[in-house]
């Protein structure tokens, strides 16, 4: 039976181990960082945790006799994809990237995109008050700002930021755009800063945002992963029959 690993932690990593679990011979194997205390539920097979970088990974993809490595992480976790490139060049494992497009400006957006956090934090006017959306694990560079009040919402609630002005609220997407609107209005939020994610669940702050003329700073995303990338669970299928069809 071909076994798959599914690099997750991603809304498209969920679908896409519940689409494969249903194709007929596949053993499935999705793998988490461990982030989230109760990340969503999964079926097949899960593990969690780093593999120990490039090497550790390779080892990995041998040691459970993997067949074929989808990445489907986040556009932003450019460690883990650079790892898995690495990884299955040592241990030569197919590999294919499912990468959700990333948001693009439409009439109406006051987008400005930004190369970097600091230059993205550095970008937040003073007296501002934020909604920040970028990743609790990412919020050293906003640290001195404390000119500006922050909205930071999270799946689990965090035990303290590193922000002197702050609310937190808790929540898993996908929000919608009239929730998102009534967020923005209840804390009177003025800009907000946001990484290029990409996903029908974090655009609804975006459209929310066009909507009530709030103004969006936006973090340019990483290079995607050197692989042949796709965009939709079913493209991954796709590429799944065909590897069966050429094994
Ligand atoms: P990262 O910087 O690319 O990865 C850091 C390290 O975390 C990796 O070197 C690896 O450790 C471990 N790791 C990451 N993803 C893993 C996975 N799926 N399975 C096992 N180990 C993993 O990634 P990150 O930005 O910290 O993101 C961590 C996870 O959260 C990813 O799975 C990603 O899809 C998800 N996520 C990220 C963001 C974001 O904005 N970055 C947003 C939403 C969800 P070792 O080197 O020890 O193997």
């Amino acid at each position: 039976m071909p076994r798959l690993l599914i690099l997750g932690g991603t809304a498209e990593a969920v679908a896409l181990a519940h689409a494969a679990v249903a194709l007929p011979g596949w053993q499935v194997v999705s793998s988490l960082a461990g982030r989230t205390r109760a990340p969503a539920p999964l079926p097949g097979t899960v593990r969690t945790g780093g593999f120990g970088g490039a090497e550790g990974l390779a080892h990995y993809l041998d040691e459970a006799g993997i067949d074929v490595l989808v990445d489907a992480t986040h556009p932003f976790a450019a460690r883990i994809s650079a790892n898995a490139e690495t990884a299955c060049r040592l241990r030569p494992t197919p590999r294919l990237a499912l990468v959700r497009p990333a948001w693009t400006q439409g009439p109406g957006d006051r987008w400005t995109e930004l190369p970097d956090m600091p230059e993205l934090a550095a970008a937040i006017p003073a007296g501002a008050r934020v909604f920040l959306a970028v990743g609790r694990q990412e919020l050293g560079p906003f640290a001195g700002r404390d000119d500006a009040w922050f909205l930071i919402r999270t799946i689990d609630r965090p035990p303290s930021l590193p922000l002197r002005h702050h609310a937190v609220v808790t929540g898993r997407g996908p929000f919608d755009e009239a929730a998102e609107a009534a967020l923005l209005r209840e804390h009177g939020i003025d800009v907000i800063a946001a990484k290029n994610s990409g996903g029908e669940g974090g655009r609804a702050k975006l459209v929310a945002a066009r909507r009530l003329g709030i103004p969006v700073l936006l973090l340019r995303r990483p290079d995607p992963p050197a692989a042949p990338v796709v965009a939709s669970v079913s493209a991954v299928l796709a590429w799944l029959s065909g590897w069966v069809r050429s094994a």
